[in-house]
């Protein structure tokens, strides 16, 4: 009896999958995931991705058994898994989502393509974002995306005839796949009934925070969704978010601030589609710098001491490093701490973002390719056509943490340091030092430069490059690739929230 085979990757839910619905619809089904050594080797993978990835897939495999159905899982490379499974019975089409993936798995899925065609298979893939692959015209982006947003989400099928995997489920320990990192202790939980409830608690409580809360580090990790590894690993699809986000807004009395919140948090979910369209695009994205003029800017000057400082938490900037420590036990961060820990690194640490890129996707639970490589670079400045956006550390401690609150949570020696040193710790005198048991050097690390001598030659280099004709030149076809469409808004509107849409606009 021949079958269908559904190939789950990053869309580990039932529920609003075409693939799944598609293969139900056209004879019996049999539900794979292929735990793939080549991808859990790379620089950008952790091991929290693969428990989280673990958590999905055991909650994934208890769903489709309570429909009868089961999870086979292989490990191995894609292609030979594939063989094998057609080798032990040939089955009639592959059904999948689209993936816009890094770029191994784009060799994968190349690969994948070959295979195909000289099995003389057909593979059907579907688009689980608002991604247009081999797109032409980002003129007519926005629109297709309010369309596929709009349509009607697919229910989990019900009825269906279900292979069931001949073994229980196994997943290997992540030692087995060299994944060695520590597990962040306070990390989300993975599945989709995490995913839910998560939503829930966002669309009826925590949103009313939005709005004004998801800058500082303090109000950020209750004032924002929270969704993003659900949306990485697919455990909710982006149309049911979009979704029942509109429907609350609309049952929602004018005035009630969670309306405001979904409205700006909607607008994020579309952020989330144009960013990962640039790595479809263009998914030399991940290592080569968007505008080609910016090619040798840092490339030349890797500071080993700098990149050491920055991964261990000890630049000596308070907010920097407390970031850095809050990341190493929750696996998440805002935007605007992303933002600062990515300005702070290309700019006075003066370090290229590739290997910074590498260092933070493994931080990040919600490791998005298209999202993180087309942000580093757009906080590095090598895209060209963005504003350059340098976020001074001690201005958004002033700003987003003024009592100091994030500093002493997540660097106990700094609940030793008085008020009046919080923003600058290691100016403290010797003797006030000893007075409260506070060693520069040693409990409180000392920066590896002058913030603000450093952050001005950083400028003086970057727009060295700007400022050259062919530089300025080659911006138009940038733009006309990659660049948002997107009316701006007033000003007084760009400037609210997080303060980053104001840069998008400028495209
Ligand atoms: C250097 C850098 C790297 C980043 N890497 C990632 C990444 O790997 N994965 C990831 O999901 N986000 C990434 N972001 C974007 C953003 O910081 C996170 O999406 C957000 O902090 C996740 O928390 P949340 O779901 O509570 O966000 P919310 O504010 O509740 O946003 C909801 C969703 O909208 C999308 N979104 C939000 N902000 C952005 C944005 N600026 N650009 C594109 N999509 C956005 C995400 O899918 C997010 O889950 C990165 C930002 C920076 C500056």
């Amino acid at each position: 009896m021949s079958y269908n085979l559904v190939w789950f990757k990053r869309d580990l839910r039932l529920h609003d999958h075409a693939p799944l619905w598609q293969a139900c619809r056209h004879g019996p089904v049999q539900c794979l995931y292929i735990i793939e050594p080549s991808l859990w080797a790379a620089a950008d993978a952790a091991s929290q991705h693969y428990l989280f990835l673990r958590e999905s897939l055991l909650d994934l495999d208890l769903a489709l058994r309570k429909r009868g159905g089961g999870l086979r899982v292989e490990i191995g490379a894609a292609v030979d898994v594939l063989e094998l499974l057609w080798r032990q019975a040939p089955f009639a089409a592959l059904y999948s989502h689209q993936e816009t993936g890094n770029w191994l798995s784009f060799q994968r899925d190349l690969a994948v393509q070959r295979w195909c065609q000289m099995r003389r298979l057909t593979w059907h893939e579907y688009p689980q974002f608002g991604v247009v692959r081999r797109l032409r015209d980002r003129d007519l982006w926005q629109a297709e995306w309010e369309k596929l947003m709009a349509a009607n989400c697919l229910e989990a099928p019900t009825a269906g005839q279900w292979l069931q995997p001949e073994l229980p489920m196994t997943l290997p320990e992540p030692q087995t796949l060299g994944l060695t990192q520590p597990d962040p202790p306070q990390r989300q939980q993975g599945g989709r009934r995490q995913g839910i409830e998560t939503l829930r608690d966002f669309l009826f409580e925590r949103s009313r925070a939005y709005r004004g809360g998801i800058s500082s580090p303090l109000s950020a990790p209750t004032a924002c969704s929270r969704l993003s590894p659900y949306l990485a690993f697919g455990c909710l699809s982006l149309r049911e978010v979009v979704q029942a986000s509109r429907r609350q807004i609309a049952a929602l009395p004018q005035g009630d601030p969670r309306r405001a919140g979904l409205t700006a948090f909607v607008s994020r979910l579309y952020w989330h589609c144009h960013f990962i369209q640039k790595l479809e695009s263009e998914p030399e994205l991940e290592f080569r710098n968007m505008h080609r003029g910016y090619d040798g800017l840092r490339e030349a000057d890797w500071n080993p001491h700098h990149f050491q400082a920055l991964i261990d938490g000890r630049t000596g900037w308070p907010l920097v490093d407390a970031c850095v420590a809050m990341l190493k036990q929750t696996g998440w961060l805002n935007f605007r701490m992303r933002a600062m820990l990515v300005s702070v690194a290309s700019y006075p640490l003066w370090l290229h973002w590739q290997p910074v890129g590498h260092w933070l996707a493994r931080q990040f639970l919600d490791y998005e390719p298209g999202i993180h490589w087309s942000q580093m670079q757009m906080q590095a400045g090598t895209t060209g056509i963005n504003a350059t956006r340098v976020y001074n550390p001690i201005k958004q401690a002033r700003d987003h943490d003024p009592h100091g609150h994030f500093v002493r949570h997540w660097l106990p020696a700094m609940r030793r340091v008085p008020q009046a040193w919080l923003f600058e710790p290691w100016r403290m005198p010797a003797r006030l030092q000893q007075q409260c048991g506070v060693k520069v050097g040693v409990d409180i690390a000392e920066p590896p430069v002058d913030l603000e001598i450093a952050t001005r030659q950083a400028k003086a280099r970057l727009y060295a490059v700007r400022g050259k004709a062919e530089v300025k030149a080659a911006k138009a076809a940038i733009v006309a690739k990659h660049g948002s469409r997107q009316r701006p808004a007033p000003r007084r509107k760009a400037r609210s929230a997080s303060g980053w849409i104001q840069t998008e606009l400028e495209f």
